[in-house]
């Protein structure tokens, strides 16, 4: 570390000193207004309106001089498989008082299946706790625990406590360790906590729209579940009729679970579950849109750096009625989409990095980061020569910031190359300031962390002014009708952010390779072979 600093002091001393490009607040107002007009409905993946977006984001990157680097053109078309539950899905529940049958969106809330037409499973209820499974990592909910063939039974959310990203990923990989130990099927239910949070009623209420997935080069939809056959959610009626007879009663575990860092044992339950489905599966196609600029060094530049953000969002409200149903998705992420253009022209405008820089508008995130998924698991080349991913996702531009949060920073080395290219005009790197929301698994950055790219989410930080505008969006405007043009979004505060990105993806394509820290849990799990740094000392 202490060589680079030293080296790139000498370095900016002798290079002349190029003009910056300019960031214009004008023009990422123009693209934001276009991408979020009512026309394009909200751009949901596989929508006309999402198709407009691409074919604009297409244009803006041709004009500003990009080569097209998707499969066809600008465009990697990504094949995605839907699914759509059928009526009259059903749990039924068994237990020494006889069968109790939970119907779909009133007690019960099962997934549709990608794979199966019709599907019954029948077998034993098995409690594994909140069903973390890295016994490495000191997490070992399976222990001494048979699920082979089985459901199981699991606690929703992670241990209460201060959350980390580690227990993150690892949450976001029970139906995954579920089905690796056998298990053919997985009911969820409520913490205390999480009802308090968010109750399983308004999952209810929020319930119908389709499972989507990615299609694998096999043609087959990935499913990283597949001996998982059936998953559910259920309620506190469906709890207490799986934990009847239980070994433990279910109060006695959930109040386990309600203390600091309590994680309650597994046991086998005394109740066995029925599930009963059909699922109707078809499959759509949507884009990302890729854009090139190759790199100024003959070696480095084989060496991608990706600067991205999601195009898609969620259409229009269900349910009719009067008022204004279309979530334009303003700032989520026309705002993100924006500024990667604007990064875009301005690169393309200057001399070129070393490294190779690649721009891409992602499909398909708000249904599971599929687009992402599907450029992280068939790289356009080889994954070991994309050396970092930075995603642009609702960057709240509400406020004048003075700091910038880089979620997942801390697992490698680009957390230091992010902090010197925006201390270098003034901004603040700051630490994750609302670990609950666990943001490092909730963005398409993570798709490249899971194949050994390190990675991060960049938005705008919680410092003048942050707090509190962070705080008003989530709980209003947030995937709703209100994240519209109406915002009174700070077009300074773009350009700037923009400016921002275009340092930190020039530092990224310049400077040392960055690396996974030494003993990082992401780095040793993703990418073992690859060389690692020394953290810092703190
Ligand atoms: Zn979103």
């Amino acid at each position: 570390m202490h060589r680079f600093l030293i080296a790139s002091a000498m370095l900016s001393l002798a290079a002349p000193l190029a003009a910056e490009p300019e960031f214009s607040p004008a023009r990422i107002k123009a693209d934001v207004a276009f991408l979020a007009d009512d026309l394009l409905e909200g751009r949901d993946t596989g929508s006309r309106g999402h198709e407009i977006a691409a074919r604009y984001v297409a244009t803006q990157f041709e004009a500003a001089g990009l080569k097209p680097a998707g499969k066809n053109g600008w465009f990697t078309p990504v094949a995605l498989s839907e699914a759509t539950l059928g009526e009259g899905a059903t749990v039924t529940i068994t237990g020494k008082a006889g069968a109790t049958t939970l119907a779909q969106k009133v007690d019960v809330l099962l997934s549709p299946s990608h794979s199966e037409a019709s599907t019954t499973i029948d077998a034993p209820l098995v409690f594994v706790g909140f069903g973390l499974d890295d016994p490495k990592y000191g997490l070992d909910d399976y222990k001494g625990l048979d699920v082979r063939g089985k459901i199981v039974v699991m606690l929703r959310g992670i241990p209460k406590g201060a959350p980390d990203e580690v227990i993150a990923h690892l949450a976001d990989q029970k139906l995954a360790n579920a089905s690796r130990r056998g298990a053919i099927g997985a009911i969820t239910i409520s913490t205390l906590q999480s009802e308090k949070i968010d109750p399983f009623t308004r999952r209810l209420a929020a319930a119908g729209r389709p499972g989507t997935t990615w299609v694998a080069a096999d043609g087959k939809p990935f499913d990283e579940s597949p001996a998982v056959r059936g998953s559910a959610r259920t309620g506190t009626k469906g709890a207490e009729l799986i934990f009847a007879g239980a070994r433990r009663p279910l109060a006695t575990v959930l109040a386990e679970a309600d203390k600091p860092g309590g994680r309650p044992k597994g046991f086998a339950l005394a109740t066995s579950a029925r599930f009963a489905f059909t699922s109707t599966e078809r499959r759509i196609t949507s884009p990302n849109v890729l854009g090139m600029i190759e790199g100024s060094d003959p070696v480095l530049k084989n060496e991608i750096v990706i600067l991205m953000g999601h195009l898609d969002h969620i259409g229009i409200k269900a349910g009719g009625g009067p008022g204004d149903l279309i979530r334009n998705g303003a700032l989520d992420n026309a705002a993100g989409s924006a500024v990667t253009m604007e990064v875009a022209r301005a690169f393309a405008s200057g001399p070129a990095p070393k490294r190779s820089l690649l721009f891409i508008a992602n499909t398909a995130e708000e249904r599971g980061l599929l687009g992402a998924e599907a450029t992280a698991n068939m790289p356009p080349v080889p994954i070991d020569r994309i050396v970092a991913a930075v995603d642009l996702d609702m960057p709240l531009l509400l406020y004048p910031f003075t700091d910038v949060n880089a979620y997942g920073g801390d697992h490698s080395s680009m957390g230091e190359a992010i902090a010197r290219a925006v201390g270098s005009v003034g901004v603040a790197l700051s630490p994750d300031p609302q670990p609950e929301e666990t943001i490092f698994v909730r963005s398409d950055h993570y798709a490249f962390v899971k194949q050994g790219v390190p990675a991060i989410m960049l938005a705008t930080g919680f410092a003048n002014g942050g707090a509190a505008a962070w705080k008003s969006f989530l709980s209003t405007n947030y995937h709703n009708v209100g994240d519209d043009m109406n915002l009174p979004i700070d077009w300074q505060a773009g350009a700037k952010y923009a400016r921002v990105n275009y340092l930190i993806a020039k530092e990224l394509a310049d400077g040392e390779r960055v690396r996974w820290y030494e003993g990082d849990y992401f780095g040793n799990a993703f990418a073992p072979a690859a060389p690692k740094a020394k953290r810092p000392k703190p």
